[in-house]
């Protein structure tokens, strides 16, 4: 295999951090920000129309570059298929029914092929390459140094990981956890690509160790759905599944963008429009996935333009979606007085549900013309889509992070609910709510007892199963593990997956969060930046992936993971590790809580690391709803959750829905502020980045580019093309983000729109969603200044 080289860069006029000094790397800035970029990205004509032929030729792309055409055939034939593995990338559900041959999309492709790729970082790759240079390659470059094999070091004020054995790597993790005043000085984070089974022994461990310091990357993504929807219908899950796409009449896509972020959603939305549902998106931005879809799946659609999705697009502005959904709601209430009430479901609003009155009154004092200058949309399509809703019989609405990370997160959420009460859109057939979860197990990992607020049910029942007493007093989630980690509360970052550095907000106060720690321990596939910005001293520990097979004492295991519908299933890898010396996510917990809790522990942490069915035991006497776990989730498909809400029931506690008075939210922009949206590239998962292009916004070759409307480039006499250097306002503070080009946009006006991580830097530590602590990541006043 070719070893990529560093890429070269030539320091342009302005680019201030070619080279780390000593001094830069003392203060931890240099490095935890992707780079400056070399070169400008180039604009090129966006793609209108989503998949299609360019989506399978980038699949092959990907996947025959890295695995080679035998190794890609193998892979990519049981990628969701019911005997394979399951997508380490979203979690959209797999059909319940007969799958396809290929059950998986560009984006998936990717993913595999990320995964499965033949490059290596070996020792020796290692020996080469000092942190302080790997701190100045680009995310992507990183990313293509391929899968780390085995587990590394880095010592205190040493500039290159070593080679440590596993037993040696657990000894030290154990001697640094024993070290510690409390056991709430350690923190143990998860991401969302960890299975059931590793992930219910993590929280295990962490909580005989004596703590509920389990943050994950759903504090991150839906953790204002989960506070919003528990509240509100007493589930914090998804209220259908995919077949109800098939039923529904109408689609509202709202802070969603699903031709990148989760693609095969859109195979639901084709099917759903050529049944004549209508779909509407609510969208600052115009997103490709929902404009048109040419089926990669059936090869006379390659051809032609595609299939129209969404009937209506409403431009709304970036945290206009309460005033919106306030205006399409006070319409309906008219159209309901109008009628005679034959619009509003009076009959399951009376017996089904709460607070209407306070609801109905709150959204009459709101006057049209705030709510059309706070959403940014024109009255016509207002009503329009009020039609679209009041008529509907079957109404599915789904969302994204568009709507949970602003600081009304949670209250964003709420007016959701509103919106599918009003017509008693939950617990019938081919209607309900959907948060579209962002990880393949994000919803499972929580469901198996990641969280930092486990219910005292749960942990009632972890101790009974397991004989000891588990904290009752709240651990930290993410953002209180940064604030932790850097006034010095936390001395130890355990994570189990991710990158968590760049998944975070506030770039820089976490690297220095990070620095201060004793020790960082990261579980790994293969390299990032997380690895590079450290504790004193880190680990890398490198893991088995979701494609490769996983051998233990007891013979070939499987593991299981719960997609965004609630479906728990099995998912085997099926190819040969990429190195003998990596170990299972399930095997280094275990490593890890036998080495660390030796002779305070009954739990015989090596047997369930040699036989997976045995965690599947326990977790089915704690865990609600697992009953016969081995035996259903050997079931072809696995088997659903119970979902309450999904049936018409609320165990809330009046055993009602409820309908919630929403403040709207106010954005005090003035000074030419703009409302700053991040948001991924079509080249993106998450953190990882698989290229330096973004085709259906019509972007090549580079990430740093702000997008803005044109009549917002004219009142501040920006060129297309121009750098600008991006200043954040959270009160009296100040944040930087330099050197980005401005692209003109079809975006709502008075909004703006960078790709994270790269403005993860604007966003300030302590701008949260209320009631659930979610970073502010989607709306950040900002002003923009001509770069030097
Ligand atoms: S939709 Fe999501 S889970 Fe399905 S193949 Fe694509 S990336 Fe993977």
């Amino acid at each position: 295999m070719q070893r990529h080289e560093p890429e070269q860069r030539a320091p342009e006029p302005g680019e201030r951090r070619a080279r780390a000094t000593d001094a830069d790397l003392a203060e931890g800035v240099v490095g935890a920000e992707p780079p400056l970029e070399p070169r400008a990205p180039r604009r090129v004509a966006r793609e209108l129309s989503a998949a299609g032929l360019p989506s399978v030729l980038e699949a092959a792309h990907h996947a025959f570059g890295a695995m080679g055409v035998v190794r890609s055939v193998h892979a990519l034939s049981v990628v969701n298929q019911k005997h394979g593995f399951d997508c380490p990338s979203c979690a959209w559900p797999d059909p319940d029914g007969e799958r396809k041959r290929f059950e998986f999309c560009e984006n998936g492709a990717k993913a595999v092929a990320s995964e499965a790729t033949l490059e290596r970082a070996t020792p020796a790759f290692f020996a080469r390459y000092g942190v302080s240079e790997l701190r100045l390659q680009s995310d992507h470059w990183l990313e293509q140094q391929g899968r780390i094999t085995q587990p590394m070091l880095l010592e205190r004020s040493r500039d290159h990981y070593q080679p440590i054995s596993w037993d040696h790597a657990f000894e030290l993790i154990a001697s640094e956890l024993h070290a510690l005043g409390s056991p709430d000085e350690a923190v143990f984070y998860t991401s969302g690509r960890t299975s059931n089974e590793a992930a219910f022994l993590y929280g295990l461990f962490a909580r005989q160790f004596g703590t509920n310091n389990l943050p994950d990357c759903s504090n991150m993504c839906h953790e204002s759905s989960g506070v919003g929807l528990k509240a509100a219908i007493g589930v914090g899950k998804a209220t259908i599944t995919l077949e109800d796409f098939l039923h529904a009449d109408s689609i509202f896509v709202i802070g969603q963008n699903p031709g990148s972020c989760h693609p095969r959603m859109l195979l639901e939305l084709e099917k759903a429009a050529k049944n004549g549902c209508r779909i509407v998106s609510v969208n600052p931005l115009p997103e490709t996935g929902l404009l048109r879809f040419k089926n990669p799946q059936r090869p006379l659609a390659l051809l032609g333009t595609g299939t129209p999705i969404a009937c209506l697009h409403l431009p709304v502005r970036v945290n206009g979606d309460v005033a919106l959904l306030d205006a399409i709601m006070k319409r309906m209430l008219e159209l309901d007085r109008e009628s005679g009430g034959r619009v509003l479901a009076h009959d399951f609003i009376e017996q089904h549900t709460e607070g209407f009155a306070a609801f109905a009154a709150n959204i009459e004092a709101h006057g049209w013309a705030q709510l059309i200058e706070e959403s940014g949309v024109a009255r016509e399509l207002i009503e329009e889509a009020a039609a679209i809703a009041s008529r509907s019989e079957r109404m599915i609405v789904c969302w994204a992070m568009g709507i949970t990370q602003h600081q009304n997160g949670v209250a964003n959420v709420q007016s959701l609910v509103n919106f599918a009460l009003l017509r008693g859109q939950i617990g019938r057939r081919g209607a309900g709510l959907c948060p579209v979860r962002g990880h393949s197990n994000v919803q499972g990992d929580r469901t198996m007892g990641i969280w930092e607020r486990m219910s005292d049910e749960f942990l009632q029942a972890l101790g009974q199963e397991f004989g000891f007493a588990p904290p009752s007093h709240h651990g930290q989630d993410t953002v209180g593990s940064i604030l932790a980690m850097h006034d010095g509360r936390v001395k130890v970052f355990v994570g189990l997956g991710g990158n968590f550095l760049s998944a975070t907000p506030d770039t820089r106060f976490t690297s220095e969060a990070l620095q201060r720690c004793r020790l960082t321990v990261h579980v790994s596939t293969k390299l990032n930046r997380a690895h590079l910005i450290t504790g004193e001293r880190a680990l890398i520990l490198p893991c088995l992936g979701r494609t490769e097979r996983d051998s233990q004492a007891s013979g070939e295991q499987f593991v299981s993971v719960e997609d965004t519908m609630g479906v728990v299933h099995a998912s085997r890898g099926v190819l040969e590790p990429a190195s003998p010396d990596l170990r299972s996510e399930v095997a280094i917990v275990c490593g890890i809580a036998h080495a660390a809790l030796a002779g305070r522990t009954r739990v015989d942490w090596l047997g369930l690391a040699a036989d997976y069915d045995r965690i599947r035991q326990h977790i089915e006497h704690v865990v609600p709803g697992f009953y016969q776990y081995n035996r259903r989730v050997r079931e072809p498909g696995g088997f659903y959750l119970p979902n309450a809400a999904r049936h018409g029931v609320f165990e809330t506690a009046s055993r009602r829905a409820r309908f919630s008075a929403v403040d709207l939210p106010r954005h005090e922009l003035e000074d030419g502020k703009l409302l700053l949206t991040t948001l991924r590239s079509h080249d993106q998962f998450n953190t990882t980045i698989y290229g330096e292009s973004d085709r259906y916004r019509g972007i090549r070759g580079g990430r740093r580019v702000i997008f803005l409307n044109p009549e917002d480039m004219l009142a501040r006499e920006l060129s297309d093309g121009q750098r600008v250097d991006i200043t954040s306002h959270h009160g009296s503070e100040r944040r930087l983000a330099e050197r980005f080009v401005v692209v003109p946009y079809p975006i709502a006006r008075g909004c703006a729109a960078a790709y994270f991580p790269e403005a993860n830097v604007l966003v300030p530590i302590g701008s949260v969603a209320r009631g659930s602590n979610q970073p502010a990541s989607k709306s950040i006043p900002i002003t923009l200044a001509p770069s030097a």
